[in-house]
């Protein structure tokens, strides 16, 4: 059977003259295709199954394997792949994509998310510190894995500040009311935090990435999503860490 369906490449591996790809598809949610002959210097195939390539793929399925009998590329994103800081955070939410993305059903809102993302990344209209902890919470959100920030899970009140999050759970938790042993090591939240992780979590698409937040805010705001991200997948991220390590030394 063919199906023609877009994605983008979120993981390429390279087989002599072939490639096995991981491609984040419209219709079809993460899927592996093999790519035979991509990587072969005049293969009709060497660009447009590059990994971040979004393009439009013609792939036959038998059983559950697919091979890409052709692919267009629409946008190859070449900026990323030139700058190893931009390459390297685009690597760890593609792994994010293939860890929460479905397989095998549609996925348009995690292509969707993931192309605007990666558009912001290259042509630097968002800095690197704003979009990792909006793809974070966003895709965690898409992905079942949503935090309840509306209130306080204890008196309901949701503006008795500063709030406390509590990773563990997910949940809200104000200054009056008190935590449980198993809540963990509550995160204060001053509410320009706050607001932006309701933003993030509660907004329309077309408005996702329409908040500002000063340098010092998205310091915290990384840091609170990346612990809720740990805390919820507990599984390695050596992306994460390879993409922090660029920095430990500067
Ligand atoms: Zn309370």
């Amino acid at each position: 059977m063919q199906i023609t369906t877009w994605g983008i490449v979120i993981r390429e591996k390279q087989l002599d003259d072939d490639r096995i790809l991981t491609i984040l598809t419209k219709e079809y949610g993460v899927l592996t295709a093999y790519a035979r002959g991509a990587k072969k210097l005049r293969g009709r195939l060497l660009s447009s199954t590059e990994l971040l390539c979004y393009s439009r793929f013609v792939l036959f399925k038998n059983r559950d394997r697919y091979t890409v009998d052709q692919a267009e590329s629409d946008t190859s994103f070449f900026g990323i792949r030139q700058d190893v800081e931009k390459l390297s955070l685009a690597v760890y939410l593609a792994q994010l994509c293939i860890h929460l993305a479905p397989s095998e059903e549609p996925a348009q809102e995690y292509l969707r998310l993931m192309l605007n993302t990666l558009y912001l990344l290259e042509k630097d209209r968002r800095s690197q510190k704003f979009i990792k902890p909006v793809f974070e919470l966003r895709i965690l959100t898409m992905a079942g894995y949503m935090p309840d920030l509306v209130a306080c899970r204890e008196c309901g009140d949701y503006e008795n500040e500063p709030m406390r999050f509590l990773p563990q759970s997910g949940e809200l938790v104000c200054s009056h009311c008190s935590t449980k042993p198993e809540d963990g090591i509550p995160i204060l939240l001053e509410p320009g935090i706050l607001a932006a992780m309701r933003h993030i979590i509660y907004s329309e698409f077309d408005k996702l990435f329409s908040f500002t937040l000063t340098e010092a805010g998205l310091e915290k705001l990384g840091a609170v999503a990346e612990k809720y991200l740990r805390v919820q997948l507990d599984m390695p991220l050596p992306a994460l860490d390879f993409y922090h390590s660029l920095f430990s030394y500067t």
